[in-house]
């Protein structure tokens, strides 16, 4: 902790050099999908300057990582989350319910949310991630109540040390306008574009290597009015920021859709300008063939949240199609409530798994999984320094134990045993150029007091909600 305070501080830090060694196995993901034996990073500061063979690297640094007996990763990408709900996983009202009535459950009781409580679920959600092989997330937060802010989950990113792609979410319809959210949780539209643009303002950082990232993000086409859909990609078409929101969920999305737009969710979104290279819409389980091909054609990202739409039966996203057409699509942990573990590499390994139960054994290998998962997240992103081991790339890379009883066996093809036996954690993260997880251990947070804090948190907004 001192020596990364002191590391922070000082002028010289982006001189500072990293060498990872001797690593059983390296994945690179970059053009040629390198994977090698014996392989090593090389980092100057946050960044990659070559990655290779042991032997053909520098022999020495600032900072020297034997990763013997470990296989080594680019740091993973989760494209949808939202952290607060930490606070209420398995809750029993809505342990059983499809998406609409699961949210009707929960809109009541995030009603009492309050900052300190968005702070700690952000920070105890980025800390399941990052010990999980997460290195860049993006969260969706789009309900503000009892005065909590965006700013609540940057602080929480900023302590902990991830890569974080902020969205600032929103509703604006609620139930007596005909939508689904309550009307204490919904928000004026003008009160919501002013605090999105001082957002941006404030935090985005567009350069290269970027920590922080603010996205504009109404919560979903059926929480929102067309006029704020629109407004929303105007003010980040002028800021040059990324778009995201929910869209064609399961099939009472698209019925809703047809009945109050009188359009498919797909043909809504392009009508209000949300199709391109820097939109990215989660879930779409329920998109049609026109949608796959317009977000083909567009560059639309796809955020594939398979867990939580096992959770809510909302179906199996076409994952193949949408990939053969062109359309970057990355993974999503989804919210805490509707995925109770929000484990990356455990997303990817249920990736696999339901796009074959829906498509067939051919319809996603455990390598296609580990790309969607890398580099898939990266593009749905809008980022070309993430997702890959190569020079130029950001020096965000994991590290698992290959030595674990859940890999014996299977270390004739560690790549494939990575998705195939899914551990739940890493030994090493390393974000930016710094060392985040050691041995397993979180460096930055002290966790026990956070999770602590966590928990009478979470039992007390469930009293509240009493
Ligand atoms: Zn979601």
């Amino acid at each position: 902790m001192e020596r990364t305070l002191a590391q922070r501080q000082d002028p010289q830090r982006n001189a500072r050099t990293l060498l990872l060694k001797n690593a059983d196995m390296l994945v690179t993901m970059d053009g040629a999908r390198r994977e090698i034996r014996g392989g090593g990073i090389y980092a100057e500061g946050n960044r990659i300057v070559a990655v290779g063979p042991t032997a053909e690297l520098p022999a020495t640094a600032d900072e020297v990582i034997d990763a013997g007996g470990h296989l080594v990763t680019p740091g993973l990408v989760n494209t949808h989350h939202h952290m607060y709900q930490s606070l209420t996983r398995a809750v029993p009202a809505a342990q059983d319910a499809e998406l609409f009535g699961w949210l009707t459950n929960l809109y009541r009781v995030w009603a009492n949310l309050t900052p300190e409580m968005i702070e700690i679920s952000t920070l105890t959600a980025m800390a399941e991630l990052l010990l999980s092989g997460c290195t860049t997330s993006s969260d969706h937060l789009y309900i503000y109540p009892n005065g909590s802010r965006l700013d609540d989950s940057i602080r929480a990113a900023q302590r902990i040390g991830m890569r974080f792609h902020a969205s600032r979410g929103s509703m604006s319809v609620g139930q007596k306008d005909g939508g689904l959210p309550p009307d204490s949780v919904v928000e004026r539209e003008d009160a919501i574009l002013a605090d999105t643009q001082r957002l941006i303002e404030t935090y985005h950082d567009e350069g290269r290597y970027a920590m922080l990232r603010v996205v504009v993000a109404p919560c979903s086409p059926f929480s929102v009015s067309r006029d704020l859909m629109r407004e929303s990609a105007v003010l980040a078409r002028q800021y040059g920021v990324s778009m995201h929101t929910h869209l064609a969920e399961n099939v009472n999305d698209v019925a809703y859709s047809r009945e109050k737009f009188g359009m498919t969710p797909a043909q809504y979104a392009e009508h209000l300008g949300w199709v391109g290279r820097d939109v990215w819409h989660a879930h779409c389980v329920q998109l049609d063939d026109h949608g796959i091909g317009l977000f083909g054609r567009t560059g639309t990202g796809v955020a594939h949240c398979p867990c939580s739409n096992m959770r809510l039966a909302s179906g199996i996203a076409p994952v193949k199609k949408m990939r053969l057409a062109g359309v970057p699509v990355g993974l999503g942990v989804d919210g805490s409530a509707s995925n109770d573990g929000a484990q990356m590499v455990a997303e990817a390994r249920q990736a696999m798994l339901l796009a074959r139960v829906g498509f067939g054994p051919d319809a996603m290998t455990a390598r296609e999984a580990l790309e969607i998962a890398t580099l898939g997240g990266a593009q749905v992103l809008g980022r070309d320094d993430i997702g890959a081991l190569a020079p130029g790339m950001a020096a965000d890379f994991v590290a698992f134990d290959l030595r674990q009883p859940l890999f014996a066996g299977a270390l004739h093809d560690p790549v494939a045993a990575l998705v195939f036996c899914a551990p739940s954690q890493v030994a090493l993260s390393v974000i930016d150029g710094r060392i985040v997880v050691k041995d397993g251990v979180l460096l930055t947070v002290e966790l026990e007091p956070v999770i602590e804090r966590h928990n009478r948190l979470a039992a007390q907004l469930a009293q509240m909600a009493r």
